[in-house]
């Protein structure tokens, strides 16, 4: 830990702004309001994880996500909450004097830096695919692993292997877990992740000096332990029957369910509907597409879009989502109402329906 300076107050996050995020922190993480105040603190605290941030094969779209998120501007709360000590897109460094920097920071935090990396790890030809000052991913994702004190895998590509490990992974492209294995990792997958996940993993870190709890792939319980699909506000609309059949079709422009259109927010887990990104919360299903499902390894990019994805909860959510007869607008109690009373009786058949392919039933 470092000591750093006070961002609300030199650099002006406006207090209502703050208050938001750390509202909104303390919801990710499922914490009660009395924590609001602490996680406030925290963030505040002038003490700071040291961080040293690697791309390897990637898009740089994680760090991008966290660059374009808004109100407040989260690049300047996530990089004034940690310290910074490497990162080759952010830094106006390179070459020697940037590789310079990465040796003296693993050099000074030894022990007690954070590693977080983005991007898969390519094992073929001896890793030749991706090199970075004339070392490879491995060599250098073990030099700097060896130092840390835990390691944040971040977006689909580290966590698993992502986009670049998808049939046939032409450079034998893994995940940060398949090569480190005697440290702690915690996965944060997404295509990107919302960099709300990553602020409140940080934030968790900080307040209770722990890492948060973990489900069997590596990733925070508090942001991957719930169905896509029971939190998506179309759901009502899936369990009611109604479904767009095409692209910019009638159900379509209605917001209708995507499920037909390949949606796999039905076997996939995260909490995408309720933090979103950007300034708007935006999410690729409120917004018309359906979920790729980038945050399952056994999904995305190896589930083809459209095929239909397998339902895990046929059975409406207990808290019913909100649905609407045109776009995403909240609906009416009476709509609402309706549809939950209609629910229960057509529950069951609608769901057998949805199943099929929407081929067999055209
Ligand atoms: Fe939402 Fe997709 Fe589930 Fe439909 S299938 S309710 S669009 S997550």
């Amino acid at each position: 830990m470092i000591r750093g300076k006070n961002i609300f107050v030199e650099k002006e996050v406006g207090r209502r702004d703050f208050l938001k995020l750390s509202t909104k922190v303390a919801t990710v993480l499922g914490l009660s309001p009395v924590f609001i105040p602490k996680i406030s603190y925290a963030m505040q605290a002038k003490e700071k994880p040291a961080v040293i941030w690697l791309h390897f094969q990637e898009c740089t779209g994680c760090t991008e996500s966290l660059l374009r998120a808004e109100g407040p501007d989260l690049a300047t709360v996530i990089l004034d909450v940690i310290s910074l000590e490497y990162h080759e897109t952010l830094f106006a460094a390179a070459g020697h004097q940037i590789e310079e920097q990465l040796h003296a920071a693993m050099k000074r935090y030894a022990g007690n830096y954070v590693l977080v990396v983005e991007g898969s790890i390519p094992m073929k030809e001896n890793g030749a695919y991706c090199q970075i000052g004339g070392k490879t991913a491995i060599d250098m994702l073990k030099e700097t692993a060896a130092g840390c004190a835990a390691i944040i895998a971040i977006g689909s590509c580290a966590a698993w292997g992502g986009l670049p490990s998808s049939g046939p992974n032409p450079t034998g492209a893994v995940g940060v877990g398949d090569i480190i294995k005697d440290k702690a990792i915690v996965s944060i997958p997404g295509c990107p992740p919302s960099p709300y996940n990553f602020l409140s993993t940080v934030v968790h870190y900080l307040l209770f000096k722990k890492l948060p709890t973990l489900d069997k792939e590596g990733r925070p319980v508090f942001a991957y332990g719930k169905l896509i699909h029971d939190q998506c506000e179309r759901r009502g609309h899936f369990d009611s029957g109604r479904f767009a059949e095409d692209f910019g079709d009638e159900g379509h422009r209605k917001g209708y369910c995507l499920y037909k259109l390949g949606c796999k927010g039905p076997s996939t887990f995260g909490n995408c509907p309720e933090v979103g990104f950007n300034r708007e919360k935006t999410w690729p299903v409120n917004i018309g597409h359906p979920c790729f499902g980038c945050i399952e390894s056994k999904v995305g990019y190896t589930v083809p879009m459209h095929d239909l994805s397998q339902v895990l909860t046929p059975n409406p959510p207990q808290s019913y989502a909100q649905i609407t007869e045109s776009g995403n607008k909240p609906a009416s109690m009476w709509a609402a109402g309706v549809a939950g009373a209609a629910v229960g009786a057509v529950g069951a058949a609608v769901v057998a329906k949805a199943k099929k392919l929407p081929a067999e039933e055209e």
